[in-house]
């Protein structure tokens, strides 16, 4: 992290990525519509939802076309969803943030200098990250996780572990087996309290797939953070709107995503912050 902000915006390697990631985006807008349909590989052409005319590349391209077009598509002047630019936009913000967490390319005296181990950590953040995109909005529109990237996820745990710098064996097969854990015993405390299904198992899959990939260490802000959020926007929506109540259901996917993705671009270290309250509480240590 040894880029400050303005340095990161003038940058040049930053917009390179920037642009990157917003081509990633329009393809992550693929995955968010086919993979729940179940037609992932069927066609490999683009065409509009409303007319089905095929839309020709010039009309594809993130973030710009959505603006030249004013929102609406070109062939038959129908409304474009939002969800388009907005996932594009999400997409390369977020890849940036994770180029600016691990730097594996810098300028230096007019040439590019490339570090291995930061380029698996970037990587591994990169497709991290991306994936919980996907599934977020899949969750958010369907009020389900797919199978094929939850537990693909898991599945490509030991390939992580394997080839990341700082997981280990230990806290990575930790981190898969107790994330599916916790939540099964969250879900049966609520089924015990509440005489219904609060939590679904796609969740449990999901924290599996994150506690391998972040290691165990990472469950509990991971679980913080979503909760947190997950409450806040809950009463936010109760108080915005009457129609809404206790038993109305938010989908978790999204809440635990932000907060996977918030403790592995801009970790607080716990125990740190324990120990500097306790020295300002007692000096003397
Ligand atoms: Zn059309």
């Amino acid at each position: 992290m040894s880029l400050s902000f303005s340095q990161l915006l003038t940058s040049p390697l930053t917009w390179v990525v920037f642009v990157f990631g917003s081509i990633f985006g329009s393809f992550f807008n693929v995955c968010i519509y086919r993979i729940p349909r179940g037609n992932f590989f069927q066609s490999h052409r683009s065409f509009c939802p409303h007319c089905q005319t095929p839309i020709p590349f010039w009309l594809n391209i993130p973030l710009l076309s959505f603006i030249i077009l004013r929102g609406r598509t070109h062939c038959c002047r129908q409304p474009l969803s939002w969800q388009y630019p907005i996932v594009e936009l999400l997409a390369a913000i977020l890849l940036v943030i994770v180029f600016w967490r691990f730097p594996f390319l810098r300028w230096q005296e007019a040439r590019i200098v490339w570090n291995g181990l930061e380029g698996i950590r970037f990587l591994h953040a990169a497709l991290f990250t991306s994936l919980l995109l996907i599934i977020s909005v899949i969750d958010f529109h369907h009020m389900i996780i797919p199978d094929s990237l939850s537990i693909s996820m898991i599945a490509a745990t030991p390939v992580v572990i394997l080839v990341h710098p700082e997981l280990n064996w230990m806290s990575g097969m930790m981190g898969a087996i107790m994330g599916a854990a916790v939540v099964y015993l969250i879900a049966w405390l609520y089924i015990l309290i509440r005489r219904r299904e609060g939590i679904g198992m796609g969740d449990a899959k999901l924290l599996a797939a994150m506690g391998g990939w972040l290691g165990v260490e990472a469950l509990f802000p991971i679980f913080l953070y979503g909760s947190v959020t997950g409450s806040l926007v809950g009463i936010g929506l109760l108080m915005a709107k009457r129609t809404m109540n206790l038993q109305t259901e938010l989908p978790f996917g999204p809440f635990l995503a932000f907060g996977a993705t918030l403790h592995l671009l801009l970790p607080l270290h716990w125990h740190e912050l324990v120990y500097k309250l306790h020295t300002l509480v007692s000096p003397q240590l």
